[in-house]
């Protein structure tokens, strides 16, 4: 689904809640009632924003091919906290109103499945922001943040209770509840069809000093070049937590591969991956492929391990010999993290239109180009950047460098793609 219908979808939803809740709601003399209305009315808001936090996080196919599982997982963010705003304001003005009206608050045993719901909502997402701060690692973060699909399911019947039976926000919120119900499903399913195709490792290659390719053949699935999946490793009777990466492999191979480098506790393990080890896939996701795109002129900017999506794309382009001009710079501490460099040879010699430049930022006896990848440098190599579409991959410090410089040079927001390796 392209992302322009999502927005039309999710507009088209909130003006019928919205009009569920004025249908209700008794418009009287302004007084303190509307204090009332207003705390419904932010109830109503906050619902439908963290409701949206559980489609956007489902890998739901036909939604993550017209976003990418990235950005998908960015409005779910900022939905969960606009949601949290929302729910803050309701409880703030509940408070308020129960006070001047009453002189105290009612507490029926809805009321504590709200408070339950909005605090629970309020550690998990606070827990996203702080985990690395506080010491959590990545995996008992998520753990903690499934919590949200039970604490759900009590905001609902906190809405549920307050809702008159058979007015259309009372149908709207079964609808939601229906909506969740096949979320859930559509999740279990989704593990049940990979955990009943597992692949199997056919190669474990050493490429660098800690980057290592592990092969693997099973299910046939079609990917784009640059697009990435979703790998629990099933080693030793031990099942890993999932992790992304990139396709290394060329979609046109009758295999698949991964290219993990060294940086945690999982990637650390990598190496000790066997043959005949299993794993458990899901894929394709992403949208970073030039061939998303009307693209003809290619430059590919990687940082590091970022080189990934562009060996596939380049293995892509290079066998189904495709009439594209590629230049690819490619920045590295030293030359101990390089890799695929026969491959890369081979590119310049099969393909007429390719050239690579390495730059490396830590190694003052490199031959060729020292420093980071900056305007002047793309200038030096590409003086005219009309009509040339820029592809970036890498860590988010390096990935954020490089736009900053694309922007300098005035390259046009629609002429850049980039994949960051983080969520
Ligand atoms: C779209 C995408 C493609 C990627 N492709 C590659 C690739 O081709 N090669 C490569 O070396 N790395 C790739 N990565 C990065 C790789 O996923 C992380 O380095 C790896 O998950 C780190 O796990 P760890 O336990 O070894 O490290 P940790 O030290 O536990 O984590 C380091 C960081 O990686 C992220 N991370 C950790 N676990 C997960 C997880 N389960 N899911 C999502 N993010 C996680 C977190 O931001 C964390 O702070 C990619 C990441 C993304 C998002």
């Amino acid at each position: 689904m392209k992302i322009r219908i999502f927005w039309v979808v999710f507009t088209a939803l909130l003006l019928l809640v919205t009009y569920a809740w004025v249908s209700t709601a008794h418009f009287g003399p302004l007084d303190i009632f509307y204090i009332r209305l207003a705390n419904q009315f932010f109830a109503v808001l906050g619902v439908v924003f963290i409701f949206m936090q559980f489609v956007l996080s489902a890998r739901i196919k036909t939604l993550e091919e017209g976003f990418g599982l990235d950005k998908m997982l960015h409005y779910h963010r900022y939905f969960g906290r606009i949601g949290l705003i929302f729910l803050a304001l309701h409880g703030l003005l509940y408070i308020i109103y129960e006070l001047l009206e009453f002189g105290g608050v009612m507490t029926h045993f809805y009321f504590w499945l709200g408070i339950i719901a909005f605090i629970g909502f309020l550690i998990t997402a606070s827990l996203a922001v702080l985990y690395k701060r506080i010491g959590i690692t990545y995996e008992a973060w998520k753990n903690i943040h499934l919590f949200n699909y039970v604490l759900f399911p009590l905001a609902l019947i906190h809405v549920f209770y307050n809702a008159s039976t058979g007015t259309l926000l009372y149908y709207l919120w079964i609808a939601f509840a229906v909506a969740y119900a096949l979320i859930i499903l559509y999740r279990v399913y989704q593990i049940y069809r990979m955990r009943s195709n597992p692949y199997q490792v056919i190669e474990v290659k050493q490429e660098a000093e800690d980057i290592w390719t592990v092969s693997f053949k099973g299910r046939e699935f079609s990917y784009k070049p640059g697009q990435f999946l979703m790998m629990q490793l099933l080693r030793d009777g031990v099942l890993s937590p999932s992790h992304p990466f990139t396709l290394s492999s060329s979609p046109t191979w009758d295999h698949i591969s991964i290219t993990p480098k060294e940086s945690g506790d999982f990637t650390a393990t990598i190496k000790e991956t066997k043959v005949g080890d299993k794993a458990f896939i899901d894929a394709p996701y992403g949208v970073f492929s030039f061939l998303n795109y009307d693209a003809h002129e290619l430059v590919f900017i990687a940082g590091g391990i970022g080189i990934t999506p562009f060996m596939s794309m380049l293995r892509y382009i290079s066998e189904k010999q495709l009439p594209l001009e590629v230049t690819l710079f490619w920045g590295n501490k030293d030359e101990s993290s390089l890799c695929f460099q026969e491959e890369l040879e081979m590119f310049q010699e099969k393909m007429h239109n390719f050239s690579s430049i390495l730059i490396m930022s830590k190694q003052k006896n490199w031959p060729g180009e020292q420093g980071r990848i900056n305007a002047q440098l793309i200038q030096k190599y590409l003086p005219d950047l009309e009509g040339k579409d820029f592809f970036v991959c890498g860590p988010p410090a390096m990935s954020n460098a490089v736009m900053a410089e694309l922007q300098k040079i005035k390259v046009p927001a629609s002429k850049i793609h980039r994949e960051l390796f983080d969520f």
